[in-house]
């Protein structure tokens, strides 16, 4: 099936009228291969309801719908959102009730129609490709793997494991949620415009169960900011605002088996929710 070229996309910016904008991620696909390439490294399966972040113009949602049962899409670009629907009907006749359209901030999103999806698949805008993939798994525990497009640097911040230079935030409450993979490299001259910098792709898969139980998520979360936010400095530092006082820290990270010497950048997404662990129930 036909996906969209460069001929297509500024077709149909022209007709919207719209000029890409930066504050909004706008860079708009123009390569069917990298679109096939995409589909193909979510491993969507054909009874998968997908729901994409920033549709754009369509050109992954095409790809999309042709793997997936339905699509929904959020897109906060009112002109963008409107033309959707006539761009299925115009390339994938006979998919108008598989495919659905959110106008919204993705941000603002926390429930979508039924069939919940079961995968998530976008091009993201960069600017907010962290945020708004940590929101999505936690407000839509029905999504059990997926593909992003994101900054080649973001890509392999949330790919990161511990112990590296770049494993950070990003990197520790992504993996709280799945196991997260760089799956390639997207170069710039297939978008237009052309953004600056190269692309990177993350696969993600859910794990089947909470890593560590008997801990809130939110517990961890606190825990994974204090350490990071004084990243040089050692743990019992780090997290002595956290838990009242250095001492207090230096009790917790005992207790969690973690040495107060380390440093955040050591510590694995278990580690972090052994601390949180330590210090709940005890007002930490
Ligand atoms: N999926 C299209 C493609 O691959 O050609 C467009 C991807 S473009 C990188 C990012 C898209 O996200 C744009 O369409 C933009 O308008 C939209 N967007 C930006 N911020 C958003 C937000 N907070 N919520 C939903 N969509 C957003």
């Amino acid at each position: 099936a036909q996906l969209l070229g460069a001929t297509d996309i500024r077709r149909l910016a022209e007709e919207v009228g719209v000029r890409p904008t930066k504050t909004l991620g706008q860079n708009f696909v123009i390569d069917g291969n990298t679109i096939r390439r995409i589909v193909a490294a979510a491993k969507v399966g054909p009874d998968e309801t997908v729901v994409e972040i920033g549709p754009g113009l369509g050109s992954l949602t095409l790809g999309l719908l042709d793997a997936a049962k339905s699509v929904v899409a959020v897109e906060i670009d009112t002109k963008l959102a409107e033309r959707l629907p006539r761009t299925v009907t115009e390339y994938r006749p006979g998919r108008e009730q598989d495919f659905n359209v959110i106008l919204s901030d993705a941000m603002d999103v926390t429930e979508l129609p039924d069939p919940q999806p079961t995968a998530l698949v976008a091009n993201l805008p960069y600017n907010v490709a962290v945020p708004v993939l940590l929101h999505f798994f936690e407000h839509f525990p029905s999504i059990q793997h997926g593909l992003v497009m994101v900054q080649d640097e973001v890509a392999d911040r949330l790919a990161a494991g511990p112990g590296t230079r770049i494993y950070g935030v990003p990197s520790a409450k992504s993996a709280w949620y799945a196991d997260v993979k760089k799956a390639g490299v997207i170069g710039m001259n297939v978008f237009w415009p052309a953004p600056k910098i190269h692309s990177g792709l993350v696969a993600f898969e859910r794990h089947a169960k909470p890593l560590v139980g008997d801990v809130q998520r939110e517990d961890v979360f606190a825990v994974i900011d204090a350490a990071f936010a004084q990243r040089r400095k050692t743990l019992r530092a780090a997290l002595a605002t956290w838990a009242g006082s250095a001492a207090r820290a230096e009790e917790i990270l005992v207790a969690a088996g973690v040495s107060p010497q380390a440093r955040g950048e050591t510590l694995s997404i278990e580690q972090f929710a052994a601390i949180a662990r330590a210090g709940s129930g005890e007002g930490a």
